[in-house]
């Protein structure tokens, strides 16, 4: 199947008064049309940042220094910002952590989702509100006819982030950019809206992209999973073989999070110490003060992503033959 999104070599700087810190480094991956990726990581892995270059909203001074980006076949890393704008609204999606960041406080629910809805379908008034009426139907909010004529502060947390996704649909995008959808509600909704945003993407056809610090809901939802260290992408492969066979020991590390999946999983080392600072990254493998597993090598030279059984790992211990 033709790609919907490619990443190549791309690397995110920011520049300092102290220097220039690289804080993504030659990421590359790609996303098939209808397909839900998640992301995973630490804090501060590049994971939110993947997402905002992809959709063109860096914080500056952060820029781009590196690599390409392309989506239905064409580049998009160079776009102007008016360009970028447009292809946002129209065909790729955004949901973030915090509901009220994609919604605005002055107008009702349904003025907003019919003013998507009418900027990229040619409906009149009456028929864009069914379609929105529709729409927050899907996203399982009660008594839509009402509820459509009420503002966002009228809504919960978890009904304001249903909202949102509803919203994130209205323009038929091929793929949405989730960024930790679920962080700021309550964990007894989390699951829900998590099950709720699968369902309608695949119901529309939407790939995902999906960030999360949460490799639960990773094994819930994606097809596959890329893990990402300082900057890095340090696996990625289909979700099964990650979670049951996963080769680096960062994924390794990370399995035991999710303790309720495999009993086994229990006795598996955590992974002590920190991820490094940008400022202070380490030679070779960035992961090796942490790796117990570490060669000579690893504090030498960064390993790069290769196929290891079913999956891919960026890792010297699977590289052996390539020294
Ligand atoms: Fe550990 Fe070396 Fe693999 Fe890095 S490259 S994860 S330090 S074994
Ligand atoms: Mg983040």
């Amino acid at each position: 199947k033709e790609a919907l999104l490619q990443v190549k070599q791309l690397s995110v700087e920011f520049p300092t008064r102290h220097g220039t810190l690289k804080a993504l480094n030659e990421v590359s991956f790609d996303i098939a049309p209808g397909e839900i990726l998640g992301v995973v990581g630490e804090s501060g892995a590049g994971k939110s940042l993947t997402g905002a270059a992809l959709i063109g909203l860096l914080e500056p001074p952060g820029r781009v220094s590196g690599g390409e980006i392309w989506f239905e076949g064409r580049r998009i890393d160079n776009l102007g910002a008016a360009e970028m704008r447009a292809l946002r609204g129209k065909k790729i999606g955004a949901i973030f952590q915090d509901p009220l960041t994609s919604l605005n406080p002055l107008f009702t629910v349904g003025q907003q989702l019919i003013e998507t809805i009418q900027a990229h379908l040619p409906l009149n008034a009456s028929q864009a509100r069914a379609r929105a009426i529709d729409l927050l139907a899907q996203t399982g909010i009660p008594a839509p006819e009402a509820r459509i004529d009420q503002y966002p502060h009228q809504f919960s947390g978890g009904m304001r982030q249903r909202v949102v996704i509803a919203l994130a649909l209205a323009a038929e995008p091929k793929l949405i950019v989730a960024d930790e959808p679920t962080t700021a509600l309550d964990v007894s909704i989390q699951a829900q809206i998590i099950q709720l945003l699968k369902r309608v993407c695949r119901e529309h056809g939407a790939a995902v992209m999906l960030v999360t610090h949460d490799m639960g809901v990773i094994a819930e939802t994606c097809d596959r999973v890329a893990v990402m260290y300082a900057g890095r992408m340090v696996e990625i492969g289909p979700v099964q073989q990650v979670i049951h066979c996963p080769a680096h020991p960062y994924t390794i590390g990370l399995m035991g999070s999710i303790p309720a999946m495999d009993e086994d999983r229990e006795r598996l080392l955590q992974i002590d110490g920190a991820m490094p600072r940008l400022n202070a990254m380490p030679q070779g493998c960035a992961f090796h003060p942490r790796c117990t597993q570490a060669l000579a090598r690893c504090r030498e030279a960064v390993p790069a992503l290769r196929e290891v059984s079913g999956t891919q790992a960026a890792c010297w211990l699977h590289q052996a033959e390539a020294q």
